[in-house]
């Protein structure tokens, strides 16, 4: 590891050494006690041991060679915060104290997602502006906002480069690695331009349009070297609608007009290893230079909690960073590379905090494996969401309380009420499928919200949660990092990357 980050995390565990010995299950135990164990003295070394961090930081002021972005996708600051405790206590330890890997990176800023047209934004327009410099029309893809959204007629000449297409032609090597489908918003907008986000296989486009859709795109990707590593889900785009699925027998590919971009995608690179299983993925050498593409599902790649469920396996987020950072690492001029934790924003839609929050500390554990692999006098590493979700921490829980439990208890570990005479749990949203409709809600401290499955409630009764439109924060560790600062608009990340770059 980079030597100024480990003291930073060094000096971070220094203080977090109280650790707590259980967690208090709702309706249980003295929070106080625990508060005792960390006292003023313990808060002032910690402060302290920040300090002194930032004073010891160096400035870095070179160019860098390599970029990782890490995006979480709808990963908001509220998400941030549960992820971090919830990461401590399912480790035994401390919660809110505990420091995550994108805690512990050194430079940060707000960052304001709004997208050319909509106050609260999409995926598509918050990734485009991310990789190609400009705010867009929610819905679009690597598309000038001039375009209309769904209007294949507007396309022509609207495409905008994309740092990864710029980053090519410098010579770099490229990866695109989501446990969303590779042809989803945030990964597509790295080599695909489409006036819709939707047209993922040829059979979403309307009736003769003559745009292209998004699989079609990656396969097609005019630039020389094309990208050295894509991973993710979403076979059936790339399978005709004859062909079974490897993994589930029952479903095919969706494509219709009969192409098969698997076996397309093997021709134009005879030397490259296509993968769509675990073991497969574990045989993969990181020092073959030949590119990789891999497909772990029909659609999304599993939820991290469901992982070990998967019937032909599926790598971790963490195994296909791994490998990512030591193939691309042997590129001499170079790599870039975006990681998307695709699957936070689908548990937060389902109003489903649990599979949010693990899909969160699995991202975590990403990026402190990146961190642990790069050198950061040469690699610029960011973090980011693309927008937030309306989720919440609520109420007054105790230190140390789950925080996947009742919002506050008394000094007896009794659940405090609301008005209706109901106990309500940290965590919420302001809309979803949590909601009950002309309905009383439940009382949680009658059900198990521990449980995976466990839907927190919501106010508004939306069939699936929405995002949400406040600023998410970037995070920023290796050379010119310190430019991350302030409140910056989402497109000002590509610009400020392309010049540390120095493309
Ligand atoms: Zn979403």
């Amino acid at each position: 590891m980079n030597r100024p980050l480990a003291t930073l995390l060094c000096l971070a565990t220094l203080w977090s050494a109280p650790v707590l010995a259980q967690h208090n299950a709702p309706g249980e135990a003295a929070p106080d006690k625990q508060r005792a164990e960390q006292t003023a003295a313990d808060y002032a070394a910690q402060g302290q041991a920040q300090l002194q961090a930032r004073l010891a930081m160096p400035a870095r002021n070179g160019k860098a060679k390599n970029l990782i972005i890490f995006i979480g996708d709808g990963m908001g600051v509220s998400t941030l915060t549960a992820g971090r405790i919830w990461e401590g206590q399912k480790a035994g330890r401390d919660g809110e104290s505990n420091e995550t890997a994108i805690d512990a990176m050194p430079y940060s800023a707000m960052v304001k997602t709004y997208s050319h047209d909509f106050q609260v934004a999409d995926s598509a327009a918050t990734a485009t502006a991310l990789v190609t410099g400009t705010k867009t029309r929610s819905g679009m893809l690597s598309v000038a906002p001039a375009a209309l959204r769904g209007k294949c007629e507007t396309a022509a000449g609207k495409d905008v480069p994309t740092l990864f297409e710029q980053a090519e032609s410098a010579g770099k090597a490229l990866g695109v690695i989501s446990t969303a489908r590779i042809t989803h918003a945030t990964p597509a907008s790295t080599y695909a331009h489409s006036v819709d986000r939707n047209w993922e296989s040829d059979g979403e486009l309307p009736a003769g349009a003559a745009c292209r859709d998004i699989a079609r795109q990656l396969v097609e990707w005019p630039h020389a070297r094309g990208l050295k590593l894509v991973l993710g889900g979403g076979r059936a785009a790339f399978m005709p609608s004859t062909q079974s699925d490897p993994e589930y027998a029952d479903k095919k590919g969706t494509r219709k007009d009969g192409r098969d971009l698997v076996a397309e995608w093997k021709k134009k690179h005879p030397k490259g290893q296509y993968v769509w299983n675990a073991s497969q993925f574990a045989a993969l050498n990181p020092a073959d230079s030949a590119p990789v593409f891999g497909l772990f599902e029909p659609s999304h790649m599993q939820f991290e909690a469901d992982r070990a469920k998967d019937k032909a396996g599926e790598p971790s987020l963490v195994e296909m960073v791994e490998l990512a950072v030591r193939k691309l690492g042997t590129s001499e001029q170079g790599y870039v590379l975006m990681v998307e934790g695709g699957r936070i924003d689908h548990a937060h839609h389902g109003g489903n905090a649990h599979r949010a929050l693990d899909d969160t500390v699995a991202l975590d554990a990403a990026i402190a494996k990146a961190l642990e692999l790069v050198n950061l006098d040469e690699t610029l590493v960011l973090v980011t969401a693309d927008h937030s979700h309306v989720f919440t921490i609520a109420g007054y829980p105790p230190r140390g309380n789950s925080i996947f439990g009742l919002a506050s208890v008394t000094e007896d570990g009794e659940p405090i009420t609301a008005r209706d005479g109901k106990a309500y749990t940290t965590l919420g949203y302001a809309n979803g499928p949590g909601a009950k409709v002309g309905e009383q809600r439940a009382d949680p401290a009658q059900e198990d919200t521990e449980a995976l499955n466990y839907l927190q409630q919501s106010l508004v009764p939306t069939s699936g949660e929405t995002h949400g439109g406040e600023d998410v924060v970037v995070k920023a560790a290796g050379p010119q990092a310190q430019l991350f600062h302030g409140t910056i608009e989402q497109h000002s990340i590509y610009h400020i990357a392309k010049h540390i770059l120095g493309l």
